[in-house]
Order: C-alpha cells, then sequence, then structure tokens
C-alpha cells in the first residue's frame, strides 16, 4: 500500500467524501482518512449527515408525518383510516435500512473512483505528514502533495443538563428513542430542536421547548419567523422563549429541568430531555502546533474564501469552517478545493447557499433578510404570497405560509427568497437558480409556470414585489 498521496482528505462526511471523489475523477492519488468504524470493524463512511444527521433525522420526519396524516388529516379527505397504530422498532429499522444503504453507497463511489479507504484516527503534523491510529493503537505516517481537512462537528454540552444518553440525550440520542417519551424537553428552538421535536409530537409526544433567546429563529426573515412559530405552535409545540435552563435532575421516573422564564423560577418533569443547543468544530485533536493550521476562538479553522488554510497544500472544508454548518455547503466546498487543486481558479458562491428546515410545512431561504438589508440600508422592494390564495395549495390543504422575495429597488436584482410553507425547500432551489444567474424579479415575471403548482407562489410574490400579483389585491406600496 502506497503511504504518499497527491491528496489526503480527513473525514469521509459529505464535505470529505465528495471532496475525494472529485479529487479522484480528476485523477488525482487519493486517500480519505475516516476515524469511525461499524460493528464490523469497516470504516463507517458518510459522516454525521448519512450516520446521525440529515439522512436519519429526514427519515423518521417523513415516517411521523405519515403516521400524522393517518391519524388527523385523512378524514378531511372523505378517507377513513381505524386502527392506526406505531411500531418505533419498525420505523427505526427503516431508518436504519436507508442509512446503510446511502453509506453503502458511499463505500462503492469511492472503490470505483480508485480512492483508498483507510481506517483510523488522523492528526496533521509538519510537511503534510498525517499521522493515523489505528484501532490497535498502531500509528502509520502518510504525507501527501495536498491535505484536506474535513473533520465535521460535534454537538455542543452545556453544564446544567449533562448528556447520559438515556434520559438526556443529544441530536444522535433522540434518533433513536425505542418508545415515544410521553413527555419530552427539548433545550434549544433551532434547526435539530424543532426537526426532531416535530418527530416526536407527531408521533404522540407532549413537547415543551425551552429556548435561551427571547426571539424565535433570529437569522431567520423575521415575518418568516413569526409565521412559522404561529405554524408549529398550532401543531402544538410549546415553544418558550427566554427560558434560561438552571439544572436537571435525573430520577427513576424522569428528568426535572429546572429554568428560569418571565422572571420566575421553574421546573419542568420529562420523560426524556434533548439537548440541541448548537455544534462545535472538531478539531482539538485534528493537526499539531507545528501543522501551520490555526483556528479561531471557537476553534473553527481559519481558512480564505477558497477554502485554503495558512499551511501551504492544506485546505479545510464543511464544519470545521466558516459558515454555515450545512452538508451541501461543505460538499461544494469540497468540490472547489478539489478543483483548485487540479490548477482551476474555482470559487463558490457563499450568497447564494439554501438553507431548510425540514418541518410541515418547511421553512426555506436563500440570500439577505428582510431586516439585515434596512440594517445595511439597502433600497429594497419586497412581494408577498400567501399559499392560501394558491390553487394547488388549497387542493392540498396545505395553505399554511407564504413566499416572499426581497430585490433591489434599483436594478431588480433578487437579493433574497423566504419561504415558510409546503415545497419551501424545493421553492427556494428555484430561486437559487435564479439568483446564481443573477436574474431580476421581471425575469420571474415573464417565466411561464405551471398550472397548478405550489411554483405559483414565487410567480406572484415576484409579480408582488412590483404590485403586479394577480391572484390577490396588491396594496399601495408604502
Ligand atoms: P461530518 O459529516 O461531521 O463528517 C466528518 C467525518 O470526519 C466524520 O465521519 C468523523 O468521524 C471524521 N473524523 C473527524 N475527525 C477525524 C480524524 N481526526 N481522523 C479521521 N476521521 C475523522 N445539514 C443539511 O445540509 N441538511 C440537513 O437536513 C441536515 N440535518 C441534520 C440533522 C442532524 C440531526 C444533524 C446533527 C446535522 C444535520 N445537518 C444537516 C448538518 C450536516 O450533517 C453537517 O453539516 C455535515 O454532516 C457536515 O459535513 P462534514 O463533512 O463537514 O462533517
Ligand atoms: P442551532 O444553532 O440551529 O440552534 C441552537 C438553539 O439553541 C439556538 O436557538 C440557541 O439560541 C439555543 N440555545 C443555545 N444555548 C442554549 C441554552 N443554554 N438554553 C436554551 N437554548 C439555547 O443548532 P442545532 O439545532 O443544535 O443544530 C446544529 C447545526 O446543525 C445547525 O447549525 C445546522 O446548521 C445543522 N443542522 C441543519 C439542519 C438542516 O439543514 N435542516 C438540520 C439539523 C442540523
Amino acid at each position: 500500500m502506497s503511504t504518499h498521496f497527491d491528496v489526503i482528505v480527513i473525514g469521509s462526511g459529505p464535505a470529505g467524501y465528495v471532496c475525494a471523489i472529485k479529487c479522484a475523477q480528476l485523477g488525482m492519488a487519493t486517500a480519505v482518512i475516516e476515524q469511525a468504524v461499524d460493528a464490523k470493524g469497516q470504516p463507517e463512511l458518510g459522516g454525521t449527515c448519512l450516520n446521525v444527521g440529515c439522512i436519519p433525522s429526514k427519515a423518521l420526519l417523513d415516517s411521523s408525518h405519515r403516521y400524522a396524516e393517518a391519524t388527523l388529516h385523512m378524514a378531511e379527505h372523505g378517507i377513513s383510516v381505524s386502527e392506526v397504530s406505531l411500531n418505533i422498532a419498525d420505523m427505526m429499522a427503516r431508518k436504519q435500512k436507508i442509512v446503510s444503504q446511502l453509506t453503502g453507497g458511499v463505500s462503492g463511489l469511492l472503490k470505483h473512483n480508485g480512492v483508498e479507504v483507510i481506517t483510523g484516527d488522523a492528526t496533521l503534523g509538519a510537511s503534510r505528514q498525517v499521522e493515523v491510529t489505528g484501532d490497535d493503537a498502531q500509528k502509520l505516517i502518510y504525507t501527501a502533495d495536498n491535505v484536506v481537512l474535513a473533520a465535521g462537528s460535534e454537538p455542543i454540552d452545556i453544564p446544567p443538563a449533562p448528556v447520559d444518553g438515556d434520559r438526556i440525550v443529544d441530536s444522535t440520542g433522540a434518533l433513536c428513542f425505542d418508545a415515544v417519551p410521553e413527555r419530552l424537553g427539548v433545550i434549544g428552538a433551532g434547526v435539530i430542536g424543532l426537526e426532531l421535536g416535530s418527530v416526536w409530537a407527531r408521533l404522540g409526544s407532549e413537547v415543551v421547548v425551552l429556548e435561551a433567546m427571547d426571539t424565535f429563529l433570529p437569522n431567520m426573515d423575521e415575518q418568516i419567523a413569526k409565521d412559522a412559530g404561529k405554524i408549529f405552535t398550532k401543531q402544538g409545540l410549546d415553544i418558550r422563549l427566554g427560558a434560561r435552563m438552571t439544572g436537571s435532575e435525573v430520577s427513576g421516573s424522569g428528568v426535572t429541568v429546572a429554568y428560569s422564564h418571565d422572571g420566575a423560577d421553574h421546573s419542568e418533569t420529562f420523560d426524556k430531555l434533548i439537548v440541541a443547543v448548537g455544534r462545535r468544530p472538531r478539531t482539538n485533536k485534528l493537526f499539531s502546533a507545528d501543522s501551520g493550521v490555526s483556528v479561531d476562538e471557537r476553534g473553527f479553522v481559519f481558512v480564505n474564501e477558497y477554502c485554503a488554510t495558512e499551511a501551504p497544500g492544506v485546505w479545510a472544508i464543511g464544519d470545521i469552517v466558516r459558515g454555515p454548518m450545512l452538508a451541501h455547503k461543505g460538499s461544494e466546498e469540497g468540490v472547489m478545493v478539489a478543483e483548485r487543486i487540479h490548477g482551476k481558479a474555482a470559487q463558490l458562491n457563499y450568497e447564494v447557499v439554501p438553507s431548510i428546515i425540514y418541518t410541515h410545512p418547511e421553512v426555506a431561504a436563500v440570500g439577505k433578510t428582510e431586516q439585515e438589508l434596512r440594517l445595511e440600508g439597502a433600497q429594497i422592494k419586497v412581494g408577498t404570497f400567501p399559499f392560501a390564495a394558491i390553487g394547488r395549495a388549497q387542493a392540498s390543504g396545505e395553505t399554511d405560509g407564504l413566499v416572499k422575495i426581497i430585490a433591489d429597488a434599483d436594478s431588480d436584482q433578487i437579493l433574497g427568497a423566504h419561504v415558510v410553507g409546503p415545497s419551501a425547500a424545493d421553492l427556494v432551489q428555484q430561486i437559487v437558480i435564479a439568483m446564481e444567474m443573477a436574474a431580476s424579479t421581471e425575469d420571474l415575471q415573464l417565466m411561464v409556470f405551471g398550472h397548478p403548482t405550489m411554483s405559483e407562489a414565487v410567480h406572484e410574490a415576484a409579480l408582488a414585489v412590483d404590485g403586479r400579483a394577480i391572484h390577490m389585491v396588491n396594496r399601495p406600496k408604502r
């Protein structure tokens, strides 16, 4: 086996494995090093995303959505369903099967592209030397012309709620409960809290979400966050803003959480508690002091806009660098870095990275929010359109939410789009394409949108930017 490669990638998550495949496709001798191993001692490929993140959470979101449809929403279609029952073990087995199929797929792709997979814990030293410690504690040294760090992230823990994997869990534990908790506490009303809180609420848990901030989804467009908050509350999520947790006590019957809220001290007992207060980059043992790589005060590796670190030939991508912790952002950084190593002037347009919360309905966004733009003093025009006025949304009984498009007042160029509602992720993707091509709202206004589709809300919101919506009374702009 070779010990020198053109490129070594550390970490096989969506950033690392995509980078490795792209490097190999460009003809470079590539290895990917992964520390996680499965029960059979084989490398567990795919990182957080495939194993304990995007994919298993979406599998459970889909299963729980079907259960909620069967129990709550069939009657309005004139369909009566009796004796709907839940088999959590089967639901979990389905989720695990999907994970195995996809991680197996990654393994096959790496093999097919000739990427060498090395198992072990990697540390980058000086001069792009990588020390790999295997399961047997044996250390091997590999070298490369280029090293790409893609070690990902891990859940943040907080002292008042130490994760014990039983009563108090992080997102990984919340993906494998063996029964539906009667009362579920969630710390953090962020993406994970809302997605996994929704899963268990749909399956029957009484869910209380304790959020430290006074504002709900502060990074989202205010109007969209407000609408989303109302929808989630209607669905049964009890979201308490400005709730500061002070301690927890685990007993045989559950976990009691102490917190302050509205100027008073409170306590609540739950069967399970999910801690979802953010993630931190996994960089503490990734490189030695003489590697030339440095991190900021939160542990993110310093990189330039092309993901090059301060050390020559060393790159960093995905959750360990600045920007949103999103699988697709990391993957595209992986492709960009592979192309740059190969000598191309590749770049990534960070302005158009979409973000999505996969609740039902979804919440999705691209570009800047109205409050950000107003703060910058930008001259903007805004168009919104409610799903309630869309024929397809009515036909599907999916009338909650709206599409909002923001454009520059002079040039008409689209600066942002924000959606809460059915198929929000796919609708925002249409705007990603438009923004990448520097489209104006007039471009969207002149396009033909199929009828009846949810996409018509995008068309109407683009028209509404200039007060020209058809299926809504256009109010004079102030
Ligand atoms: P990771 O996926 O974390 O992979 C890093 C890999 O590196 C791991 O396999 C790790 O074992 C390995 N590694 C670390 N250190 C070393 C070392 N020293 N030596 C060798 N190997 C090492 N994002 C989305 O875009 N959409 C979603 O729907 C979504 N849902 C999510 C749901 C949940 C519950 C969670 C927790 C996250 C979700 N995310 C989602 C975020 C997404 O999973 C991450 O942004 C993404 O996985 C980051 O990719 P990465 O390759 O940078 O790191
Ligand atoms: P987050 O940053 O989205 O939300 C964390 C929330 O916890 C915030 O609202 C924060 O104010 C709150 N919080 C922090 N400390 C607290 C405390 N002590 N008490 C109460 N609340 C507290 O983080 P997350 O939900 O843990 O997700 C981590 C990352 O994973 C996200 O950044 C996201 O990018 C990624 N992710 C993405 C998706 C997706 O794309 N659909 C899904 C899941 C996770």
